[in-house]
């Protein structure tokens, strides 16, 4: 099974992916992940891509490409993937369609999780993570413990620097000036199911599960 999950920053697509991949024996990619250990570890990637990032702008899409060429390319990617966070710009999608006609691979479904834009920023200002396990929480209806600690691992929870406020309105003006897009991108080849995002984390998970065995 080979997925991709579309939309805003916010919208739930980690959660989902986390979510799918519990059910199904398939790796979740995400490229913001795999970014944030690149900075982590100081690796050459990491230092391009942190500065970028903090702005909420994008990484160039032939870095990405190049990153998400080889994790496809990765034994566990053979029984499908779910892909959060790519494709986020037309030339990325169009590269992707080569990549997978090379790779001999379609997509089975491409869903965009759909949220209001006042909406999503509420819940990106509540958003937290654990730096060790990469578990997500939202102060507003999943929060960590009480003393901000990471409830699978006891570490405690932070803030992502491009979930303040500011970085924030530019990552959703970038999402719609250079992804969203994408949604006619997909709709155009008949692939895209919208689902809407605005729902209990269950119950958008329903959607897509419905979505996926149809
Ligand atoms: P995310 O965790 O998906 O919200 O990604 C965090 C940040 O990583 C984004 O704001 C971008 O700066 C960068 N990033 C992640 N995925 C991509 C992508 N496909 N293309 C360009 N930049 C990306």
């Amino acid at each position: 099974m080979r997925i991709m999950l579309l939309g805003a920053p916010g919208v739930g697509k980690g959660t989902q992916a986390k979510k799918i991949q519990e059910k199904f024996p398939i790796p979740q990619i995400s490229t913001g992940e795999i970014l944030r250990a690149a900075v982590k570890n100081q690796t050459e990637l990491g230092k391009q891509a942190k500065v970028i990032m903090e702005k909420g702008e994008l990484v160039p899409d032939d870095l990405i490409v190049g990153l998400v060429r080889e994790r496809l390319q990765e034994e566990d990617c053979k029984k499908g993937f779910i892909l959060d966070g790519f494709p986020r710009t037309i030339p990325q999608a169009e590269a992707l369609d080569v990549l997978l006609q090379e790779l001999n691979m379609k997509l089975n479904a491409v869903i965009d999780i759909d949220v209001d834009y006042e909406k999503i920023i509420a819940r990106l200002t509540n958003r937290r993570l654990c730096p060790s396990c990469g578990a997500d929480y939202n102060l507003l209806n999943n929060p960590p413990n009480p003393d901000n600690t990471c409830k699978k691992c006891g570490e405690t929870v932070i803030q992502r620097d491009d979930d303040k406020e500011g970085t924030i309105r530019n990552r959703l003006e970038v999402y719609e000036k250079q992804t969203r897009p994408l949604k006619d991108f997909y709709a155009e080849k008949g692939m895209l199911k919208v689902v809407n995002g605005d729902q209990g984390v269950d119950d958008v998970f329903g959607k897509i599960v419905k979505i996926l065995g149809d």
